[in-house]
């Protein structure tokens, strides 16, 4: 399996159309622990990649990552937009070079993203923030071994563990013992991103 350029497009092309539909739905589970607001966020900041990568050439995927990760960070705002911001950086720098990514060279990108995220969110899996949805995919994909509906089951279920744990990091964090029960929001908008890559993926299987 081998992404390239279209495919790269079309990964955030699926997300941002997710992030656009369940726009409320994400806003709704930031609302009992948080401020109401990750997915106007989200959305603010994914409107913006989409109107420049559909709108440039691009010679290899890493530069199609690396201007997400500029409107990301230019855009989303909140604690979330940093974070997704250097964890796509992070990602088209780890995979910079490449016409085609093959799964491993994918699987260095969500190494490097996911170091990216622990540093910059001085976090770590089991916090309740978005890492607990990359941390199992970086894993899933360096495997070499993958498909699209083992992605799409894990991801799900990271995003059920999300519910269980109690926030320590970030807003949710105020809310304590509270949080627990409660779909992280990060982890959600995560969960569309990474259904929308398996679903780019099951178009080449
Ligand atoms: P804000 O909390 O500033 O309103 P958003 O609502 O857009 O920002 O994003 C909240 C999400 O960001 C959380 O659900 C969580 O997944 C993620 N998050 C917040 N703080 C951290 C952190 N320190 N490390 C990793 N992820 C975090
Ligand atoms: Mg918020």
């Amino acid at each position: 399996m081998e992404l390239g350029v279209p495919d790269i497009v079309k990964w955030f092309d699926f997300a941002n159309k997710k992030i656009q539909h369940h726009k409320d739905y994400l806003s709704a589970l930031d609302r009992p622990i948080g401020d109401g607001d990750h997915g106007i966020n989200m959305a603010r900041g994914c409107k913006e990649a989409i109107n420049k990568i559909m709108t440039k050439n691009y010679a290899e995927p890493s530069e199609v990552i690396k201007d997400v990760a500029m409107a990301l960070l230019a855009k989303v705002g909140g604690a979330s937009g940093p974070l997704y911001g250097t964890a796509f950086l992070k990602m088209s720098m780890a995979v910079k070079g490449y016409e085609v990514l093959s799964l491993s060279t994918l699987a260095n990108g969500m190494e490097a993203a996911l170091a990216g995220l622990k540093q910059r969110g001085k976090s770590d899996i089991g916090e309740k923030t978005l890492i607990d949805v990359w941390s199992p995919m970086g894993d899933y994909i360096s495997t070499g071994e993958i498909s699209s509906d083992g992605l799409i089951e894990l991801a799900r279920d990271a995003l059920e563990t999300s519910k269980d744990t109690m926030a320590t990091k970030g807003r949710a964090a105020y809310f304590k013992e509270k949080s627990i029960g409660h779909i992280d929001p990060g982890s959600a908008s995560s969960f569309y991103i990474f259904e929308a890559l398996a679903e780019v993926i099951k178009e080449k299987e």
